[in-house]
């Protein structure tokens, strides 16, 4: 399956010398990194399966557009919109809000303010959906919560302080979805560019067990209004309720021809590296985890974007001997985000040397699914399941 024939590399020139793929540059910072004997990473293994069942371009990919554009038309006949996009301000969302338009359909965009966009996010927001006539619906939360929250994730030491963001973008797009009887929620995740994400980097994005747990320990206030799943949705994943498609998954997309597309054809104007659309995103994936952590976030985007043939390992390999982004705005960065966030400069010193902790810390909805009672539970409803389809000739009693 895999054509590598070297060993893996140890980079001498890193203090403590960590092993690098053969063919990615995925390294050790990840602690759950395997190798097999050629010297490939675990996630270049998963990055070809996920391709093989996630992706289709081509005719193909052509003919199932086509018939997901048909589905969405047909659930939302008759309503104002057919179906949701997120949109953030970066490229990946932007192209998807071109291409849905594209197909025809009828989009609602959903933006979430939480209080970190760049004027250049916003600026791109407003330019590209006025041209392409696309209604904007803009959540904003409520600062000082979700400032509250947000300390919370950092004085909780684990790296997963961008999960409010996560968590509360994807469910304002399902609530949004729920509100305007849309089924169909769109999303721009990309199996080609998105494969290579160790788990113990980042984790829990959609677990509001582990987000209340951290607060509980962490946290000032009570939280009252910010976007949340339930225990039920996070088991379901909003499966019941909406279809989820992610439909970069259906063209030869490449991150490199969208920028320079949505760049001369919308307006649209280019904020630097993957997700520096929002200031503490920048300060989070170039600053905080790398300091803290030592987990470089451009390793898995470069190293999914070598698989999918769009960058050199060489070219990523020199990319990441250069600083994240500009040390002076880096250090810009740490003053704005202290500020912004109420921390002193003792705090903040804290809160970067802080001994690292993980997810599996707190507790979560993901261990209450370990728990012998959920598997009892689980149990009980499938077996009830089966009993009452047999019962009904394989048709079940509530549909
Ligand atoms: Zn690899």
């Amino acid at each position: 399956m895999m054509t590598s024939t070297t060993a893996p590399i140890t980079m001498s020139t890193l203090a403590n010398s960590r092993t690098i793929c053969s063919r990615c540059v995925m390294d050790t910072s990840d602690p759950d990194i395997a190798f097999d004997t050629e010297g490939v990473c675990r996630h270049c293994h998963g990055y070809e399966q996920q391709v093989l069942d996630q992706v289709r371009v081509g005719e193909e990919g052509r003919r199932l557009l086509e018939n997901i554009t048909r589905r969405i038309q047909a659930a939302g006949a008759g309503k104002r919109y057919d179906c949701i996009i997120g949109v953030s301000g970066g490229v990946d969302s932007t192209y998807v809000a071109w291409m849905v338009k594209k197909l025809g359909l009828r989009p609602l965009a959903v933006h979430l303010d939480n209080g970190w966009d760049s004027e250049i996010a916003v600026s791109n927001i407003s330019t590209v959906l006025r041209k392409m006539g696309i209604d904007l619906h803009t959540e904003v939360l409520d600062w000082e919560e979700f400032k509250d929250i947000q300390l919370a994730f950092l004085r909780a030491s684990t790296p997963d302080a961008e999960v409010p963001s996560d968590h509360a973008i994807f469910a304002c797009l399902y609530h949004t979805a729920t509100k305007f009887g849309v089924r169909h929620v769109i999303t721009g995740v990309n199996t080609r560019t998105e494969t290579h994400l160790p788990s113990a980097w980042s984790h829990g994005h959609f677990d509001y067990g582990y987000l209340k747990a951290v607060h509980r320990r962490h946290g000032a206030r009570p939280i009252r209004t910010f976007p949340h799943y339930n225990f039920y949705q996070f088991v379901t994943g909003f499966r019941h309720t909406h279809e989820t498609l992610n439909i970069l998954n259906y063209v030869d997309y490449s991150k490199k021809d969208a920028l320079v597309f949505l760049q001369s054809e919308l307006g649209w104007r280019d904020y630097g590296g993957k997700h520096f659309e929002s200031v503490y995103t920048r300060w989070y994936q170039g600053v905080y985890l790398p300091r803290k952590f030592g987990y470089d976030k451009r390793r898995s985007h470069f190293s999914s974007r070598i698989c999918s043939g769009e960058l050199t390992r060489d070219f990523a390999l020199q990319e990441l001997n250069k600083p994240t982004y500009d040390p002076r705005l880096q250090e810009e960065d740490c003053v704005y985000v202290a500020k912004k966030l109420s921390l002193n400069s003792d705090a903040f010193k804290a809160i970067m040397t802080a001994p690292p902790r993980r997810f599996q810390d707190y507790p979560s909805y993901e261990e209450r699914m370990r728990s012998l009672w959920f598997k009892s539970a689980m149990g009980a409803y499938q077996f009830v399941k089966r009993h009452i389809l047999r019962r009904n000739g394989g048709k079940p009693a509530w549909s």
